[in-house]
């Protein structure tokens, strides 16, 4: 395999399958069955997963709740989904742990980065429940945080297109897809990878990030194998 260990983000969307709210069990099953996968060959995993499907701080302060206040049901939102793929992993037989950035130690440890990195080396997998754990941040920059604590090779952001293109492909079906670019031609561009925080923290610390289609079978297994798939940001 490509890389020894990873951070996978997932986004709370991506668990609504083809629902307009909510946990798709069908969608979890399948992600949890593509992550067995890559443990089997020794690869270590670590999770960090959005809340979008449930509550976005964003949007509620969009109807008038106070911002922070949405935040925080969006992170809890967040830890609501790490329960249910780490129920979804531990039904395929995968041992998991989820660590949360906000203290709710009766569902889940809370974020002690030795722990973590001891869990990844048993093989288990690390879900990253509760995003930073501060207002204003988004579960991307609590990806590449992570990422970046643990020491992984690279994040892998699974999403609904298989890569960065130069024009959004799903309105204009001229697009081309790259399947290399650097950090500082994204930003030249204007091409949205990651929001911008998150997207800088990566780059000034070097972390490679491939985004690429979560939902086609096989493709996670397929991009630690080294296999053309997506697109990788480098330096
Ligand atoms: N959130 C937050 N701090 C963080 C991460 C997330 O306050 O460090 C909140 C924020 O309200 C956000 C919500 O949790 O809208 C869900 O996260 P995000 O929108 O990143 O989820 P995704 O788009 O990946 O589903």
């Amino acid at each position: 395999m490509k890389y020894k260990r990873i951070l996978l983000k997932l986004s709370g969307e991506a668990l609504m399958g083809d629902r307009q709210y909510g946990i798709d069990p069908d969608r979890l099953r399948e992600y949890a069955q593509e992550i067995k996968e890559i443990t089997k060959e020794g690869v270590e995993v670590a999770i960090v997963i959005g809340g979008g499907n449930i509550f976005r701080g964003v949007a509620g302060a969009s109807n008038g709740m106070d911002r922070v206040q949405g935040d925080h049901m969006g992170m809890l939102a967040t830890v609501i989904n790490g329960l249910a793929l780490q129920s979804a992993l531990e039904n395929e037989g995968v041992p998991t742990r989820l660590q949360s950035a906000i203290k709710i130690n009766e569902v889940a440890e809370p974020f002690i980065r030795r722990r973590a990195m001891r869990h990844l080396e048993k093989g288990r997998v690390v879900i990253f429940g509760g995003g930073t754990g501060n207002p204003y941040f988004t579960t991307d920059s609590a990806a590449v945080l992570r990422a970046i604590e643990v020491e992984a090779n690279v994040i892998l952001k699974g999403t609904r297109v298989d890569g960065i293109y130069n024009t959004d492909p799903e309105k204009d079906n001229t697009a081309v897809k790259f399947d290399n670019i650097s950090f500082d031609d994204v930003l030249r561009k204007g091409l949205k990878v990651m929001d911008t925080t998150a997207f800088t923290l990566s780059q000034e610390n070097e972390l490679p990030i491939i985004v690429f289609d979560m939902n086609k079978k096989g493709n996670l297994y397929k991009v630690l194998s080294g296999e053309n798939v997506g697109t990788q940001v480098n330096l």
